[in-house]
C-alpha cells in the first residue's frame, strides 16, 4: 500500500465476484507462416521476424476457487510439475497483484505437446485470462500482455490471437488485418522436438552474427483476399536445424510438400502445416494423408486469442 503525507492511501476497492465459482476459458494453437531468425543477442534470445496465425485447435482451461494452487491435465500424458506454464502464470498473477487467492486449474489439452504449436504458452495465456476473472482482478489487456511476455515469448500472441507480426523475441506484436481465411492441414508427430535443441543447432549451422530476414513480401501478400498469393512466401529458418536433428521429418516434409498452396514447419517443429486453397481442399487432404498413415488434422485461422467461454 502506498503511504503518502496524509497517511495510508485509501485501500482500492476490489469487487470480488463471489457469485463466480467456475470460469471456463479456451486458448488456441498457433502456426508461424514465417519464422526468420537472427543470431543470438547478448541476453541469449534470438531476434525474430515472425508472422503468427492463431488456429482453432483449443486447450480448455477451467478454474475454480481454492486455498492454494493446483493443476490437473487431461487429454494427453503430461507430467505436471512446478515448471508447468499454467502454474507459472497463476503464480505470476498472484505476485503481481498481491492476491492471496488460490485456484484449482484443470486443463484439457487439444493442442499436441511439444509440437511447435505453442500449447504450453496457450495454457499460460488461458490461465491468465481465466484467473483475472475468477479473482476479480480486472487487469487490463496491456497489463496481462506484460505478464505474458515475462512468461514466454509466445505467450503474448496466445493472448492476442488473430494474425500478427512478431518482432524482438516475438512478444512485440503488430496485428495484421487478414485478407483471407486460412484452412490448414497439420501433420502431427508422436515425438516432440525440443525448442532449445533446435535453436542450438541453428546457431551451430549459422554461427556468424546476423539480423533476421524481413517478412515484407509476405506481409503485403497477407492483405490479399486469396491465400494462393502466399505460395512461395512461407519460410521458417528453423526447418534446416530441425531436419538435421530429425531426418525422418525432412522425408515427411518432402512427401507432403506440393499437396497444398504452401508447406511450412511450425515453430521449432515437428508439426508441419500445409496451407490449403479452401476448407474443402483441407478436409480432403487431411482424409487422404490419414488414410496413408499420417496423423493429419484440419485447423482454420485466424482464430481468437485466449478468452473466457463462460462463468458460472
Ligand atoms: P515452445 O513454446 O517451446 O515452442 P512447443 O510449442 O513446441 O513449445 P509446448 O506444447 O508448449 O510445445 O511444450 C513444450 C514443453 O513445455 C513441453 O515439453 C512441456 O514439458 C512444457 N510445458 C510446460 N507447460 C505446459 C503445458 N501447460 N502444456 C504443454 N506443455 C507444457
Amino acid at each position: 500500500m502506498a503511504i503518502g503525507p496524509e497517511g495510508p492511501a485509501e485501500t482500492p476497492h476490489i469487487a470480488y465476484p463471489d457469485e463466480v465459482h467456475t470460469v471456463h476459458a479456451q486458448a488456441p494453437a498457433k502456426i508461424n507462416l514465417a519464422l526468420r531468425v537472427g543470431g543470438p543477442r547478448s541476453d541469449g534470445f534470438h531476434p525474430l521476424q515472425t508472422v503468427f496465425c492463431a488456429l482453432d485447435l483449443w486447450d480448455a482451461i477451467v478454474v475454480k476457487p481454492a486455498e492454494g494452487l493446483s493443476l490437473t491435465i487431461t487429454g494427453i500424458e503430461l507430467e505436471v510439475d512446478d515448471n508447468n506454464l499454467a502454474l507459472k502464470a497463476a503464480r505470476a498473477l498472484q505476485s503481481h497483484t498481491g492476491t492471496s487467492r488460490g485456484a484449482d486449474i484443470a486443463i484439457h489439452k487439444g493442442i499436441p505437446v511439444a509440437g511447435g504449436l505453442a500449447g504450453g504458452s496457450a495454457d499460460a495465456a488461458g490461465t491468465l485470462v481465466a484467473l483475472n476473472a475468477l479473482w476479480g482482478l480486472d487487469l487490463p489487456r496491456e497489463e496481462l500482455h506484460e505478464l505474458a511476455a515475462e512468461l514466454g515469448s509466445d505467450v503474448p500472441f496466445m493472448l492476442m490471437g488473430g494474425l500478427a507480426l512478431g518482432v524482438s523475441r516475438g512478444e512485440d506484436l503488430h496485428a495484421i488485418k487478414p485478407g483471407a481465411f486460412q484452412s490448414w492441414v497439420l501433420v502431427l508427430d508422436d515425438e516432440g522436438l525440443s525448442t532449445p535443441a533446435v535453436f542450438r543447432r541453428y546457431d551451430e549451422l549459422k554461427p556468424e552474427p546476423h539480423a533476421p530476414a524481413d517478412v515484407d513480401e509476405l506481409m503485403s501478400a497477407l492483405r490479399s483476399p486469396s491465400v494462393t498469393n502466399l505460395a512461395g512466401l512461407l519460410m521458417n529458418d528453423l526447418e534446416e536445424p530441425a531436419f538435421t536433428l530429425r531426418p525422418d521429418l525432412k522425408e515427411r516434409f518432402d512427401r507432403v510438400a506440393g499437396t497444398g498452396v504452401a508447406t511450412v514447419l511450425s515453430g521449432s517443429g515437428p508439426t508441419i502445416g500445409v496451407l490449403c486453397e479452401s476448407v474443402a481442399a483441407a478436409d480432403s487432404l487431411a482424409k487422404q494423408l490419414t488414410s496413408e498413415g499420417l496423423r493429419a488434422v484440419r485447423a482454420d485461422g485466424p482464430a481468437a486469442g485466449a478468452h473466457i467461454v463462460r462463468s458460472s
